[in-house]
């Protein structure tokens, strides 16, 4: 029997009186598109994440599109953010017709390298998109002081760091706007698609609000070219429910990933890297990854002991064949490379019994 990687069904159980009369409510009132849930969702993510404006969206690629379009970044501009991602952080760059330029990483957070951004940085930069890699923000300060001196927008994609706080904020309220995503597998996901913007700014607010629905200011008026980027009202009612249980979750993540990190701790002793979270901020733990040694070897081990693990990611976003021109790396990404070839990531959801997380403790040791 397979442990699994992450257990929605878990989650579902426990959630399922509240979760099924949500659902139940827009069947009936059948305002499947812009329903009032979807405003309730909204105040709730932005009392959570203590912003003053959320814009859900279709998915957190939606989010992006959509962020990036309202502050107006697109053709001729350029968007520095970093190699090692999931595909769509330099995938919606491209979409709004900017071009994304990619710098190396932290190898200890696996975030953006803050001292390569300024050298990136030419007349036609707009704007930074770090990304929050694992669940743990990037160094938001320093990001935000580089682009204040350049006169640049900074979109946090925290799409893996709902729920994590950097210094007194939480991940998502770290910058001019944050854009996440509801994808069922994140820390905080619905069941189907979705994301969300965050932003204190009143008037991008109101403009990702258009952007989001075909850039409409009126019914059938058209002010700015827009997308189909809202989330349904039947995954905004998941989310208002799923994120009342959202704190504790997140909770039974951090112990989850401490447990993990106590016991595997002598293997720092025959190469293997355990996570690293600076002391000034938290992760979600969207995932807990290692570096190791002999990933195939490791994982090929663990998978005859019925432990899954999977690998974010096993390419840098350059060495994807869609997006390997080399205009986009200016200086290499060598530590982004190194991580894609060493990292993996292990089961981490916040209904583990212990008996599982002992069976995987227990395998991973006995793998070196
Ligand atoms: C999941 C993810 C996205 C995209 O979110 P979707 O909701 O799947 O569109 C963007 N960036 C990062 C870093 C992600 O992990």
């Amino acid at each position: 029997m397979m442990v699994p990687f992450i257990d929605l069904k878990a989650q579902y159980s426990k959630l399922k009186p509240q979760i099924d009369e949500r659902i139940q409510n827009v069947l009936n009132h059948a305002q499947f598109i812009m329903g009032p849930e979807v405003e309730e969702s909204e105040k709730a993510l932005a009392e959570y994440v203590g912003c003053k404006h959320v814009i859900t969206a279709g998915s957190g690629t939606d989010a992006a599109i959509v962020a990036m379009m309202a502050w107006g970044i697109g053709c001729e501009d350029e968007v520095i953010t970093t190699g090692f991602s999931f595909i769509a952080t330099v995938e919606t760059i491209c979409l709004v017709g900017a071009k994304p330029i990619m710098v190396d990483i932290d190898p200890k957070t696996y975030n953006i390298d803050i001292n390569q951004i300024e050298k990136a940085i030419t007349n036609k930069t707009k704007a930074i998109v770090p990304v929050s890699l694992y669940g743990q923000p990037a160094n938001m300060d320093e990001i935000n002081a580089i682009a204040k001196k350049h006169n640049l927008k900074v979109i946090e994609d925290a799409a893996q760091s709902f729920g994590a706080n950097y210094k007194d904020k939480k991940s998502g309220n770290l910058s001019d706007c944050g854009v996440t995503s509801f994808f069922p597998a994140k820390p905080l996901g619905c069941y189907g698609d979705g994301g969300a913007i965050f932003t204190n700014n009143d008037d991008k607010a109101e403009a990702c609000r258009q952007v989001r629905f075909h850039g409409q200011t009126g019914r059938y008026y058209h002010e700015k070219i827009g997308v189909n980027g809202r989330m349904d009202t039947l995954q905004c009612a998941i989310i208002i429910e799923k994120l009342k249980a959202f704190p504790e979750e997140l909770a039974e993540r951090q112990k989850l990933a401490s447990h993990y990190s106590e016991v595997l701790a002598p293997l720092t002793d025959k190469g293997v890297t355990l996570p690293h979270v600076e002391s000034d901020r938290t992760s979600a733990w969207a995932q807990y990854t290692l570096r190791v040694p002999n990933r195939e070897q490791v994982q090929a081990s663990l998978k005859d002991k019925g432990i899954p693990t999977a690998v974010h990611y096993p390419r840098t976003m350059a060495a994807q064949p869609a997006y390997s021109n080399k205009d986009f790396v200016p200086f290499g990404l060598p530590e982004s490379e190194k991580a894609s070839q060493e990292v993996m990531s292990l089961p981490m959801h916040p209904y583990m019994s212990d008996e599982d997380r002992d069976k995987i403790t227990a395998a991973v040791l006995s793998c070196f």
